[in-house]
């Protein structure tokens, strides 16, 4: 028998215990998830946040937010979006969303918008076109907003072909 007040206790408990279990390995490229790795506590280079390992320098947001190994700092596998041209869809992975829609639709100036987030928080916009940022979908890159009234707007799959590839951008570094 559970009294009530131990219901509401586990109640509010329960969503951090499903955080905490979180698969270990959810941030490690294929080839160090095959390695073992000491089980204490490490600092991460860039935030300064625990990491899941003394032998890994990055935490799992950082790992995240870069889409980098944890331990070896190679770039994460990528899975391309699966755009089925419906009016409006949204990828999540991780920490990421991405959210695709169409405007104007049925018109002669329907297009579609890209926006990106990170932890909940829409990526800064970067400073140039083309600018672009590795996320679990491969290289989004920014196209501009509002841009031309038809076509790409925000963060797409590919770069505006008349312009140069930009710089490399990534989410802000949070501290706790
Ligand atoms: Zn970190
Ligand atoms: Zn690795």
């Amino acid at each position: 028998m559970t009294r009530p007040w131990t219901r509401r206790w586990l109640s509010r408990i329960f969503p951090a215990l499903l955080l905490l279990t979180t698969p270990a390995f959810a941030e490690q490229c294929p080839d160090c998830r095959q390695l073992v790795h000491t089980k204490d506590i490490g600092t991460c280079q860039l935030c300064t946040n625990p990491t899941q390992s003394g032998q890994f320098p990055l935490c799992m947001t950082c790992s995240d937010r870069l889409r980098e190994c944890e331990r070896c700092r190679k770039a994460l596998p990528a899975t391309t979006p699966k755009l089925d041209g419906s009016a409006d869809q949204t990828f999540k992975s991780g920490r990421w969303t991405y959210r695709v829609e169409t405007f104007n639709q049925g018109t002669r100036s329907e297009g579609t918008r890209g926006t990106l987030s990170f932890a909940g928080q829409p990526l800064p916009v970067p400073a140039a076109v083309n600018d672009h940022v590795r996320t679990p979908w491969g290289l989004l890159y920014w196209v501009g907003e509002p841009g031309t009234a038809f076509g790409g707007r925000g963060w797409m799959l590919r770069a505006k072909p008349s312009r140069p590839l930009g710089q490399p951008v990534a989410p802000p570094l949070t501290r706790p």
